[in-house]
């Protein structure tokens, strides 16, 4: 280590030699401190051993498994790689594999890869400022191999084969040889912290080892969230813990992660602005959404990105916290973190990325700026009344716009009209709160519209630094037209215009888009020209998801009948065009399902079907497996003349894979115990002591919690003499999906071909006179009419009516329909309509088709399983007082058939009443 100039190698206090500044306390360590070692001034000074300081500094970047993940992931991302599979092995401990199809490391690079401070990616410091990678300080290869065993797989573009190597522990190669994988690199690292035993001991306990999991998973999402065409697999002990396919924008990769009922609760926002450039985007809690389903009270579904990277940035979070907080409301409001995705992007050299050696820390220069403009996108949306000034009246009475009246009057239009105003109501999105179509809706809008930019204006005249264009999204993510960027044609007066003079002034937008002048005969807008929206191509989304956890098992999820064609045709298409991208060969693909025979296309369409089936069976079976090994079967004695088992199938493999324990794990040491001295009489006095002060709640029926259980992230609790053990996640998991069932609403996604529904296809004529019922709104100017009942809204269908083109008669089609749930059809709209028929089902919950059930029910367990393990003692009382209200005791058991409260004993009343245990 090289030694600093300014160590005095004297007695003389420091603030003698003009070491310390002044205010900084001054003791005389040798003095004052009778534990402070008495010649540690005068000791020889030694340099320490390289391999010391080499471990020393690499346990620095390396802190945890999470650290390991996260530094070869994003070598994998530097290294443009579109698909990463991250796979650990007894928590990480034993091994931890970062697959990667990046250009790989050429060999020429590889001797000097893995050793200290070399690194391709900055070649002096002043780069720094330019820096658009993740990595640059060349040191994470090195410490990873300082404290664990390396090997690196690879293969660039230009190499015939993959090159495996092993490296030591300074980074060198020890030896070099032929492998088989593909392009790209393969990062093996076993045995992490080896030389470290108290690091490793850290990781002793179960739970510590779950939590780094969970860790490991929430950066990967992070990852996949702001990187949305990045593939992504997460394997434990060979089970799928998470997947993520190649998303299509930041939407479908939210959805991922948060899931897709959490991301419909959400509304893109973005702001931009000069003069410190920033740019903040994302998707936030909708106002008015559900707190408990769009916040938690962790950071963990709080998705903070600095440009692209990853961050925890307290004051970022702090202030998300109190602006959600206080739109929201209520007691522990304020301490709850809200989902979101907040991407923020300053230019690189406003950012220090250098601050710690594992850059989980960043230094922002405008970091002022950045809260104050977030503070007023957040203000804008959640408490728009306190951010703008009081709406502008034009003084031509001609030019007197009116209030939406559905905005106003809709009791669950999400907020104050004001913050919807440059939402451009699209087609998908009919189904929002404030239903009208752009046309019908010109005048409301422009109301709207004068008022957002009379708050632009605001807020340029207040910050005068910069200027807000804030913009609401469509549900789909289509922008809206009104967010257009050049000062000069932003609706609404300007500053330094005279926005006094008596002709309103109408915007070269606001005129192109129908909302400048009022007819005055008509008072309808004028409008010179439809306005085009472009709606992006409707694409097949990509899945999210593989498998579904049910019970604890996977079960593989069925796949649509085009994605099977896809499935089996890829590798026919990717040999006929060897240098198609994954983008060409999948719209080849697309192209070649739209070609398809009628016979071919019915032969997918079966084998869907039946996947489908195994589907169903599957994830019946993975819940019934759980009863049954509640209650295992004694087996017989295996005989000679027994049947031999079969094989295990592929899914059994997987479950025994991630129930198994690691191979190599040490038996926990048998708890030793200890007698202690115990009266009932003593504790039945303490009881009764106890208890008189406490209030038994009559709000979570009756049942007084005891204390927690934390091995078992359960609660033990007093019901009338009973004690019981309480699972809270299986209660959430009910109400969440009775909440869900009542009011989710499933997105659509526009169809290519509508559907045209006729009686034949809906079955029924019944079926057609309960449909043609339904409320819609009123005709658009092109005729069209879209049902806006709830009943076929919330279940994932967009259906109009247009006037047909030969008969008197209308013509009904389906134009946009959910894409999140896997074989969803008119098939699932006429077990709708025959719900309406046969069972008269007046409401959403009573018309919800078996397929959004199930879906619906996957959606609950998976947002509660994202819950926090150990839930407070506060929000265990609420979740009881929530089972009391809204299911009484109508219900015992959960999603999968546990019961809430498992009985432990029965506490004794007398003396003489023997305990007894259930
Ligand atoms: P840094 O990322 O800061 O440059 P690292 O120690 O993480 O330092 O990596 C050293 C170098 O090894 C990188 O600069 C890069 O050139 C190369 N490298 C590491 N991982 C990969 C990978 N997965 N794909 C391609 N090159 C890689
Ligand atoms: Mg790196």
């Amino acid at each position: 280590m090289p030694r600093t100039s300014h160590v005095q190698k004297t007695n003389e206090p420091a603030s003698h030699q003009g070491l310390l500044k002044e205010g900084d306390m001054c003791i005389d360590a040798a003095d004052e401190c009778p534990w402070f070692p008495q010649n540690r001034l005068i000791d020889e000074m030694k340099q320490l051993p390289a391999e010391t300081v080499r471990l020393l500094s690499s346990s620095q970047v390396i802190t945890s498994v999470v650290s390991v993940v996260k530094e070869l992931v994003e070598n994998s991302l530097d290294a443009g790689a579109s698909s990463v599979d991250v796979k650990l092995e007894n928590f990480g401990l034993d091994r931890i594999e970062v697959v990667d199809n990046g250009c790989g490391i050429k060999a020429a690079d590889a001797p000097v890869m893995a050793v200290k401070h070399y690194t391709s990616k900055i070649s002096c410091h002043s780069d720094l400022e330019r820096l658009e990678t993740y990595g640059f300080r060349g040191e994470a290869l090195g410490s990873i191999c300082a404290v664990s065993e390396v090997i690196l797989t690879t293969k660039t573009a230009d190499d015939n084969v993959s090159t495996q190597y092993t490296l030591d522990h300074n980074g060198n190669v020890t030896s070099r040889k032929p492998s088989h994988l593909g392009q790209g690199a393969t990062v093996s690292v076993f045995k992490l912290f080896k030389n470290l035993p108290v690091r490793r001991q850290f990781y002793s306990s179960s739970k510590k080892c779950k939590e780094e999991l969970r860790k490991v998973q929430e950066l990967l999402m992070a990852y996949g969230i702001i990187r949305p065409a990045l593939r992504v697999l997460l394997t434990h002990n060979k089970a799928v813990v998470w997947l993520k396919a190649k998303a299509l924008d930041h939407r479908t990769a939210l959805m991922a992660a948060l899931g897709t009922s959490t991301v419909a609760s959400m509304v893109p926002l973005q702001h931009r602005q000069e003069q410190p450039e920033i740019i903040l985007e994302g998707f936030f809690p909708k106002p008015g959404s559900n707190p408990s389903l769009m916040s938690s009270t962790t950071p963990d579904r709080t998705f903070v990105f600095i440009n692209n990277r990853p961050v925890h940035h307290r004051d970022i979070l702090k202030l998300l916290k109190r602006q959600y907080g206080a739109h929201v409301g209520g007691e522990g409001a304020p301490s709850r973190y809200p989902a979101l995705m907040l991407s923020v992007t300053v230019t690189a050299s406003a950012v220090d990325v250098n601050l710690t050696p594992d850059k989980t820390q960043v230094m922002l220069q405008c970091k002022e700026a950045v809260l104050l403009a977030l503070e007023t996108m957040l203000t804008s949306l959640y408490c728009p009344e306190s951010s703008g000034p009081p709406p502008i009246v034009p003084k031509d009475p001609k030019c007197r716009v009116e209030e939406d009246p559905v905005c106003q009057t809709a009791p669950d239009c999400p907020g104050p009209p004001a913050v919807d105003d440059t939402a451009q109501v699209t087609p998908s999105d009919r189904h929002s709160e404030c239903e009208k179509p752009v046309s019908e809706n010109t005048t409301s809008r422009s109301a709207n519209t004068s008022s957002s930019s009379s708050s632009e204006d605001w807020v340029i005249n207040s910050s005068c630094s910069f200027e807000l264009n804030l913009s609401l999204t469509g549900e789909d993510g289509i922008t809206n037209v009104t967010g257009v960027s050049e000062p000069d044609i932003v609706d609404g007066p300007k500053p330094g215009r005279d926005s006094s003079s008596c002709v309103p002034e109408v915007s070269p937008v606001s005129w192109s888009m129908g909302r400048g002048l009022l007819d005055p005969d008509t008072g309808q807008a004028i409008s010179p020209m439809r306005v085009h929206v472009s709606v992006p191509e409707p694409k097949k989304a990509a899945k999210l998801t593989a498998y579904d956890l049910i019970s604890n098992r996977t079960v593989r999820q069925p796949l649509s009948a085009s994605a099977m064609f896809e499935q089996e045709n890829r590798t026919t298409v990717q040999r006929e065009k060897p240098d198609a991208s994954e983008q060409d060969v999948s719209t080849a693909l697309e192209e070649r399902w739209k070609n398809l025979g009628v016979q071919e296309r019915k032969k997918y369409e079966e084998k869907a079907e039946k996947d489908l089936l195994r589907y169903h069976l599957q994830s019946k079976r993975a819940a019934e497996r759980v009863s049954s090994e509640k209650h295992p079967r004694p087996s017989p004695p295996a005989g000679p003349g027994q049947k031999r088992k079969a094989p295990l199938s592929n899914l059994q493999v997987l479950d025994q894979l991630f129930l198994q324990p690691p191979s190599k794990k040490k038996l926990p040491p048998e708890k030793q115990s200890i007698p202690v001295a115990f009266s009932l009489a003593a504790l039945r006095q303490r009881l009764i002591r106890t208890t008189m002060g406490r209030r038994i709640d009559s709000d979570t029926g009756g049942v007084q919690l005891v204390g927690r259980l934390p091995s078992h992230s359960a609660w033990v609790i007093l019901r009338g003499s009973h004690l019981l053990l309480l699972d809270p996640s299986r209660i959430e998991e009910v109400l969440l999906f009775t909440q869900l069932l009542e009011t989710n609403i499933i997105p659509t996604r526009l169809l290519d071909a509508p559907v045209t529904l006729t009686n034949s296809v809906l079955g029924d004529p019944a079926n057609m006179r309960a449909l043609c019922s339904m409320q819609k709104d009123p005709p658009e100017l092109s005729g069209a009419a879209y049902f806006t009942d709830p009943r076929l809204v919330a279940n994932g269908f967009q259906i109009r009516q247009i006037p047909g083109p030969l008969s008197p008669e209308p013509h009904l089609e389906v134009a946009a329909m959910a894409d999140c749930i896997p074989c969803f059809g008119v098939g699932d709209l006429k077990e709708i309509l025959r719900a309406v028929v046969e069972r008269q089902a007046a409401s959403v919950k009573e018309c919800r088709p078996l397929k959004v059930c199930n879906y619906l029910e996957g959606e609950a367990v998976r947002l509660v399983r994202q819950l926090p393990l150990c839930l407070s003692q506060e929000d265990v009382r609420d979740t009881l007082s929530r089972l009391d209200r809204q299911l009484g005791t109508a219900r015992h058991t959960c999603l999968h058939g546990r019961p809430f409260f498992h009985p432990l004993a029965k506490v004794p009343v007398t003396e003489q009443d023997p305990p007894t245990s259930c």
